[in-house]
């Protein structure tokens, strides 16, 4: 663990994680120093709020070797390229780099639980703080989620859990970060813009595990069982999955077993408000992880009935004419829409698009042959969306969500579901995934009607 003591800390990047450590460092007396790209028009206030904790040294538009060399550590920002200032000489070779959430696990004094994976992070990790919550211990759930750890850690204490959605750029910073259970849930092609590969994505996700040991557990999708990374992991390894497992996952339930294969308890699908077989698998990790912590399952079972689905999640906006509305904006890459199709009945009017992240879009040309109607395209990726599906089923281009709800309502018949799962991330038209659903929601009830059913 990097030693901070009397050292100067260099924060890169002001966001939501590099404010959140700036602040944490200050109230603590560090000496620190922040650089940050945005100009001060956009940052100005955070560093007007920062000032009121002690003195500091800052720039903008930009970080300079000759301002950040002049630091002990750098505290990195999840959005930082760190291997592009070491190789421009920004930061001087040999200068220890850190990102935000091992100064984080630095400073916790809670039990950590991490979740990482391509798709589902954000469900698990709150699905894991509902359970713990509901077990009466105090959950804080945190991370790339939103709230940095790094700006929750003064408020926990040792017998409160940490659960932590974790990133894969997030595990290229880490140093000594040692979640005490780690989860695993799958990975599949996204980010190539910002990897170098598949490869690096892949065991950069592996790094979730790279600290452990024999006292910690490992939660694995079972599709890696087998897998090279999985022999260089020192905890104990549970999977989940199709078949006979620890957390056995199937359509209709989640079994959870102990080490002979005799069933502890389960979890029905009809009992849930998620549903589909990602979600299950879903459930199936969030419950084994309640229950290496000690959680009843009297209380599993009846805290996975209550979890509502986070909003922007195949979240049903509502019922018109027969005809439902589906808002899976969170959908920002290919497989997170399989899924979302995959577990949807009925026909579908697909609207997807954005901008694109590089993934191979025919990979799903035999199910939208066999699920989708029609699809609607917006933004940037327009024109590869319909070179994929142009052959296989009507491809629409819109200008914007308006016009593509306004398709899609046209071309819609009663039974059938107009769902936004959009493969693409949203920065071409929106401010992220939320506002991207927020319009969309907004647009379906004002040209659908007041009258829509729930
Ligand atoms: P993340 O935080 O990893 O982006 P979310 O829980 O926010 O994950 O879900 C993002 C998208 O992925 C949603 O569209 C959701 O329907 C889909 N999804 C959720 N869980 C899974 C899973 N286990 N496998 C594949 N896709 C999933």
């Amino acid at each position: 663990m990097i030693d901070l003591k009397n050292k100067k800390i260099l924060i890169l990047g002001l966001g939501v994680s590099g404010y959140a450590a700036a602040l944490f460092l200050l109230k603590k007396g560090f000496s620190v120093k922040v650089s940050e790209k945005a100009g001060e028009e956009d940052i100005g206030g955070r560093i007007k709020e920062l000032g009121r904790y002690g003195q500091f040294e800052y720039e903008t538009r930009g970080h300079t070797g000759e301002f950040c060399s002049k630091a002990d550590v750098a505290v990195i920002s999840p959005g930082v390229h760190t291997k592009e200032l070491y190789d421009a000489g920004v930061l001087p070779v040999g200068m220890p780099a850190i990102g935000t959430l091992e100064l984080g696990y630095m400073y916790c004094v809670s039990t950590v639980v991490a979740v990482t994976g391509t798709n589902g992070k954000s469900t698990v990790t709150e699905l894991i703080g509902h359970m713990i919550n509901a077990s009466g211990r105090k959950a804080v759930v945190c991370g790339n989620i939103g709230n940095p750890l790094i700006g929750e850690v003064a408020g926990l204490s040792p017998r409160d859990i940490a659960v932590v959605e974790v990133s894969s750029f997030q595990l290229g910073t880490i140093d000594s970060f040692r979640p005490h259970i780690a989860v695993l849930l799958n990975i599949t092609e996204d980010h190539y813009d910002r990897h170098r590969g598949y490869e690096d994505y892949r065991s950069e996700k592996f790094k979730i595990f790279a600290n452990q040991n024999g006292d910690d557990w490992a939660v694995i999708n079972a599709s890696f069982k087998g897998d090279e990374e999985i022999g260089r992991i020192k905890s104990g390894i549970v999977y989940f999955g199709k078949g006979k497992h620890r957390a056995e996952v199937s359509q209709k339930e989640v079994s959870i077993n102990d080490e002979s294969g005799a069933n502890c308890f389960s979890i029905k699908e009809k009992d849930l408000s998620l549903s589909g077989i990602h979600n299950m698998e879903n459930v199936a990790c969030a419950a084994i992880v309640g229950w290496i912590l000690g959680i009843s399952a009297e209380v599993l079972v009846s805290a996975a009935a209550s979890f509502r689905p986070l909003k922007h999640r195949t979240e049903k906006v509502g019922v018109y004419e027969g005809i439902c509305f589906i808002d899976d904006s969170k959908a920002t890459n290919i497989d997170a829409t399989r899924r979302a199709v995959e577990s949807t009945d009925g026909k579908i009017i697909l609207i997807a698009g954005g901008r694109d992240k590089g993934g191979d879009y025919r990979s799903l040309t035999s199910l939208i042959k066999e699920k989708v109607k029609a699809v609607i395209v917006i933004g940037e990726a327009q024109t590869l969306i319909k070179e994929a599906f142009g052959g296989v089923v009507p491809v629409i281009c819109s200008a914007n969500m308006a016009d593509a709800v306004r398709v899609s309502a046209e071309r819609a018949s009663r039974g059938d579901i107009i769902m936004l799962s959009p493969m693409c991330s949203s920065f071409d038209m929106f401010s992220g995934y939320r506002e991207r659903g927020d319009v969309f929601q907004r647009e379906v009830k004002k040209q659908a009607g007041k009258d829509m059913s729930a």
